[in-house]
């Protein structure tokens, strides 16, 4: 089973090789319909009541504004049904924001162009229209900000928020995604000086730290450890990134290929910690961070601290719609629907039936955010009922600011099962293949061309037969992906 994928399955069910997700009996209105809130009539008197959203009622409700919210909320607009009917209830301060900038071009040094908001509104990333605040009020989008949901009655169809607000949705689609996993408070976890980040209030208070650090350490070395590394190195400080794992990424990189980009983090001045536990962050005589103890004993100094240590799903407070105990999160069908009629979940926080491979998911990453939302959407106001056929996608950026020696970007495809065949010397090309009974299952491409990047869908998609051994022998990336390209025409022409 794939490492990526393994924390994220429901082995119960993949031991008895069923279908990996059903319905308990009393889970769901198995209506043919996918729209089902309301009769006709219903459906007339809460347009009319909330056209102003003068009153408690509303017909479509997301809470959460994040990424799947912003696509969400455009999918509403592209259907017409945006306008005095949709309200979006967040915690945050800020409209909808493509999440992973907050690592990537929101830590550039100061003196290189650092991404700010409006720059990154929802949905920029795959080029649409750039959605600020603004965008909602001119499409009569409703935006309830900082005043998140703490209670549902489903009952009654009624949410209540933090301000004490009550909203009636005739549809609610929950749009929670995820919290990151922070330390105790009893060892450190919440001294001043210590990170997380998960939205721009968490990278604004990171900066600040930055503004006066000189040593840096970052535990964990999977995304927002490798994104955080790569940008602190860029300002200059000293960087040391510590991890119980043998290597960088362990979910989804061969020990081959991490250790060519740990190489390269090395180059940049990063120095690794590896295979090390952390025993307690511990404070300075001014209260703030100022060492990283690891259970070795051993004291590693620092003034300051970003945790990126994984993140769990915000189920709170719907729990009651159904939780997936191997994957976590909201368990919905592949519409997206909860246990709940007219209840849906999307992006991060949903454990969805990933149908390419069998068995339930829950994908934290921002493509499956956007499709997720765009799917669950479409299938609540229109009569699409096709189920959601997600291919895994996961890809970072780093060293992109101005000035850097150079710039690493990959994509991987597919599922990281089987053997591995690798082509390149990462200079600047690496490919990964990862082949399982003969077939080509997922594949990885750092610093390809947007033709190379563009075949590598469907490489993962089609499952191509392959020669291991010509592979294996290709004298380049480019040859090795064309030699996987033809093992796909040649499967289609079966
Ligand atoms: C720093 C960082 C870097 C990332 N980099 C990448 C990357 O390079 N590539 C990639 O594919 N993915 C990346 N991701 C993951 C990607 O951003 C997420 O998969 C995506 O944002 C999920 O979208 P979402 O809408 O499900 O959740 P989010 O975008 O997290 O939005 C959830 C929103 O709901 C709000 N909320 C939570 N509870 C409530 C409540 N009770 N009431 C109201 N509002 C609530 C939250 O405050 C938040 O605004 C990154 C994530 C982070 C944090």
């Amino acid at each position: 089973m794939s490492a990526v994928f393994r924390a994220m399955t429901n082995s119960a069910n993949l031991k008895h090789g069923i279908s990996l997700w059903r319905h308990p009996s009393s889970f769901i209105n198995r209506s043919s319909r996918t729209t089902v809130a309301f009769t006709g009539a219903q459906r007339r008197a809460f347009i009319a009541a909330s056209a102003a959203f003068s009153n408690e009622n509303r017909e479509y409700v997301i809470v959460g504004g994040g990424n799947s919210a912003g696509y969400a909320a455009r999918t509403f607009v592209e259907h017409g049904m945006a306008d005095g009917r949709l309200c979006i209830v967040t915690k945050e301060a800020f409209a909808p924001y493509e999440r992973p900038a907050l690592t990537k071009a929101y830590l550039f040094p100061l003196d290189k162009k650092p991404a700010r908001l409006p720059g990154f509104h929802t949905c920029v990333g795959s080029g649409g229209d750039r959605q600020t605040p603004e965008w909602y009020k001119e499409h009569g989008i409703e935006v309830l900000y900082q005043d998140p949901v703490t209670d549902i009655d489903v009952q009654t169809n009624t949410l209540t928020t933090s301000s004490g607000k009550l909203l009636k949705f005739g549809s609610l689609i929950i749009a929670t995604g995820c919290s990151a996993a922070r330390f105790p408070e009893k060892i450190g976890g919440n001294l001043p000086g210590v990170h997380y980040i998960r939205d721009v209030a968490d990278a604004d208070s990171l900066i600040s730290s930055l503004e006066n650090a000189k040593k840096v350490v970052v535990i964990g070395g999977g995304y927002i450890g490798m994104e955080v590394a790569a940008a602190t190195v860029g300002w200059k400080l000293d960087t040391t990134v510590i991890f119980p794992e043998n290597h960088l990424m362990p979910r989804l990189f061969t020990p081959f290929l991490a250790r060519r980009y740990e190489e390269l983090y090395q180059e940049n001045g990063v120095k690794f910690l590896k295979g090390a536990l952390i025993n307690k962050l511990e404070a300075g005589h001014d209260g703030r961070v100022a060492a990283v103890r690891l259970e070795n004993g051993s004291i590693v100094e620092a003034d300051t601290v970003i945790v990126g240590i994984g993140a769990k799903p915000s189920v709170s407070p719907f729990e009651e719609l159904g939780l997936n105990a191997a994957v976590g999160g909201l368990q919905v069908d592949s519409l997206f629907r909860t246990s709940v009629p007219s209840i849906f979940a999307i992006g991060d926080v949903a454990a969805f039936p990933l149908k390419m491979y069998n068995r339930i998911a829950r994908v934290e990453h921002v493509d499956h955010a956007r499709k997720s939302a765009q799917h669950c959407v479409k299938a609540l106001l229109s009569a699409q009922t096709h189920p959601y056929d997600y291919l895994p996608y996961f890809y970072s950026r780093v060293f992109e600011y101005e000035g850097s020696s150079r710039r690493v970007w990959w994509q991987f495809f597919g599922d990281n099962v089987g053997e591995t065949v690798v082509v390149g010397n990462f200079d600047p090309k690496i490919a990964t293949f990862w082949i399982d009974s003969g077939r080509l299952k997922g594949v990885f491409l750092e610093s390809g061309s947007p033709e190379e990047f563009a075949l590598l869908p469907l490489l993962a998609r089609g499952q191509p037969a392959v020669d291991k051994v010509k592979l294996q022998n290709a004298s380049s990336v480019e040859s090795a992906l064309e030699i996987a390209r033809s093992s796909l025409q040649e499967k289609s022409a079966v």
